[in-house]
């Protein structure tokens, strides 16, 4: 028998009203590096958001389905097409501002993006390639910048401000199924061609509540979040649609990413929580080194997206700042675990190891280990395998392009449908996940594993080490050794026996690296993690002994 209740669908059009109204009077407020951030209610985002709609659809023909991309920094007006572009039916893609060109262009083409609202600083990166995208035909053009690197440009070049100017303020939005797709972005292409997530109106409704549950991040319309995970890396962890659901003002720092910057912001601007990858936060605890700020009023940090270091956590511990470690990726919208330390833990010695977890699912999403010969293995704390996925916020297949059928490569979902995460750990009997490595960069040696985490935290737990990365290098006898490459701080002491004698009293003797190589920083990837291809692909020319 069915139930009695209503069937309201789940999408973005319904956050949009919620915060707009009920939370009207929060703000984004966007960092312009000249001392008076903007500063806009969500009110005020919600006219700008429907007159964007309008604007989309009757000047530039916008049609339901579409694809409309965004290649912008973290700021009001992603937020303006982060709403409109959904809720008007079509669909939202975020590129990344800092994949390499061919990966761009070929993204771009395979969503058959027609028109990309930019952000004129960015027009330097995206001018030189117009010609390799043939079906982008609109760019939409919004704060400073170089215009005149449009000059003679194939597309048609408008101005945002000009383009929405007296455009209604409210918009008669459809109503949509859930299903439907209401966003995508693409994985950053480790190996292979970058795959397509499409996010659904259900899935980022149910994943904002989960975010806003106060065993993930909790926060409430008391809160100012700063928001430095960009806009184009898994929608900013969910936070601009989860903002929208309890009225978390955002703070937006636009192109300011820089440590001093951030400093300087999160000084004056006063921000309680704030979510980035652990390197920007190594960036900004150097900077507070440097040039201490008061920094106090940042209560809670999500950190996530690569592991957060033991020394990390500690620093951050030192400032009164509390540090929630939370595991996901693109594929899981990103909210696949948090770690909030259970009760009985909390004030007892058990408590730090628990925060330095992935942590546990929250409901919505079921987790298994499998191991190599497609066993399920237990929770028992020891038994190490792949980390597979479930849930109504978890991707079920890629997508496969216009009328192409939607892919589900064999190493990326089971027979059954869960999604292999490429992830390697371990999960407690209480529920606790703990991951060891990523598959691809687990040092297999002799018939053992080493984990090239356990070896990082450790090694930068060392007072002169500033960075870490520790990858696989081939070796003749053991098959792979680990390769350590260190970034020292400045002023430091330490030489590579040193740091060997600190490692061994940290891991076991046989996991030593005997390949060290001091570098002046670590390779990043597109969205800030270390990038250990790199690393090793320097090692193979001899670039790195
Ligand atoms: P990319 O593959 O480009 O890094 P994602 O952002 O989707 O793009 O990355 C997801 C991966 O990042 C995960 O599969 C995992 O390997 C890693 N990751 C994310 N969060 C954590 C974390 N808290 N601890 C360890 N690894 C993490």
């Amino acid at each position: 028998m069915l139930s009695t209740m209503q069937d309201v669908p789940l999408t973005v059009t319904r956050i949009l009203d919620h915060g707009t109204t009920v939370h009207g009077d929060s703000q984004v407020v966007t960092w312009t590096g000249d001392g008076a951030p903007q500063r806009r209610t969500f009110r005020d985002v919600g006219a700008r958001t429907a007159r964007l709609a309008h604007a989309l659809r009757d000047d530039l023909g916008v049609q339901e389905d579409e694809r409309v991309a965004t290649f912008m920094w973290n700021n009001a007006e992603h937020v303006e097409a982060y709403f409109a572009v959904p809720c008007m039916g079509a669909v939202l893609h975020t590129l990344n501002l800092r994949l390499p060109a061919d990966q761009l262009t070929w993204i771009v083409g395979h969503a058959a993006d027609r028109v990309i609202i930019i952000n004129g600083s960015l027009l330097g990166l995206i001018a030189p390639l117009l010609d390799r995208m043939p079906t982008v035909e609109h760019l939409v053009v919004s704060g400073p910048g170089d215009r005149s690197l449009l000059d003679g440009a194939r597309v048609r070049v408008h101005d945002y401000e000009e383009l929405i100017a007296g455009k209604p303020t409210a918009y008669d939005w459809p109503e949509l199924d859930e299903r439907r797709a209401a966003a995508m972005c693409y994985t950053s292409g480790t190996t292979g061609d970058p795959k397509g997530v499409v996010y659904s109106h259900r899935s980022i409704y149910l994943h904002s509540m989960q975010v806003n549950m106060s065993q993930s991040m909790g926060l409430t319309d008391a809160d100012l979040t700063l928001v430095v995970v960009p806009q184009f890396h898994v929608n900013a962890w969910g936070l601009p649609h989860a903002t929208f659901m309890t009225g978390v003002s955002m703070l937006m720092p636009d192109r300011f990413l820089q440590p001093a910057p951030l400093a300087e912001m999160i000084e004056s601007e006063r921000p309680t929580h704030a979510a980035a990858v652990p390197t920007i936060w190594q960036g900004l605890l150097a900077e507070l080194t440097a040039k201490p700020r008061d920094v106090s009023c940042l209560t809670q940090v999500t950190i996530g997206g690569a592991a957060c270091p033991p020394s990390l956590m500690e620093a951050f511990d030192r400032l009164g700042v509390r540090v929630c470690h939370a595991w996901g990726m693109t594929e899981t919208s990103p909210l696949g675990t948090v770690s909030r330390p259970p009760a009985h833990a909390i004030g007892t010695d058990a408590e730090f190891a628990y925060r330095l977890t992935q942590g546990r699912f929250p409901a919505g999403v079921e987790g298994r280990l499998v191991g190599p010969d497609g066993t399920r293995l237990p929770w028992d704390g020891e038994s190490a395998g792949e980390l597979e996925v479930r849930g109504p916020w978890i991707a079920g297949s890629y997508y496969g392009g216009a009328g192409g059928e939607s892919l589900r490569p064999e190493d990326k979902f089971s027979s059954d449908g869960w999604l292999k995460t490429g992830d390697v750990g371990v999960i407690s009997a209480d529920g606790f996940l703990t991951l060891t490595d990523r598959a691809k960069d687990v040092i297999k040696s002799g018939g053992e594993w080493i984990s090239s985490v356990d070896l990082e935290n450790a090694l930068m737990s060392h007072p002169d080490v500033a960075e870490a990365a520790v990858v696989a290098v081939p070796d003749t006898k053991w098959g792979e050794r680990p390769l350590a490459t260190v970034v020292l701080k400045e002023d430091a002491t330490a030489d590579y026996a040193a740091l060997r004698d600190f490692l061994a009293t940290r891991v076991a003797k046989w996991q030593l690296p005997e390949r060290w190589a001091i570098v002046p920083a670590v390779p990043k990837t597109s969205v800030g993690k270390f990038d250990k291809k790199v690393l090793r692909r320097q090692y193979a020319a001899g670039e790195l002994d």
